[in-house]
């Protein structure tokens, strides 16, 4: 159970291949449940890089939804239905939403 929830977590992120090989996409942020086309936008390349299959297959998704780098896809072996994405953003996204802003300067 907890594997899983460490498993999907290493898959947030550099997952432009594992993306592109998936039929269905979630966000373990906003929860919503979309196709590998609605994603956009993407972030990790770096303007010299973009001619470059290694950098750009290390690419991250952002989710359509939310823009968070929070987007699992079902060819990482694990489902992306609503259950299995709430687990995943109890255990790694609550974290992030109660962080304290910055002081104000
Ligand atoms: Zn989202």
């Amino acid at each position: 159970m907890k594997n899983d929830l460490l498993v999907g977590y290493r898959f947030l992120t550099n997952n432009w291949a594992q993306i592109q090989a998936s039929t269905a996409c979630g966000c373990c942020n906003c929860l919503q449940t979309f196709l590998p086309v609605d994603i956009v936008a993407w972030t990790g390349l770096q303007f010299d890089d973009v001619d470059n299959p290694e950098a750009v297959a290390r690419q991250t998704a952002l989710c359509p939804h939310c823009g968070s780098e929070s987007v699992l896809g079902n060819a990482s072996g694990l489902s992306v239905d609503p259950q299995f994405l709430g687990r995943m953003n109890e255990a790694w996204f609550q974290r992030t939403i109660i962080r304290k802003p910055s002081p104000k300067t």
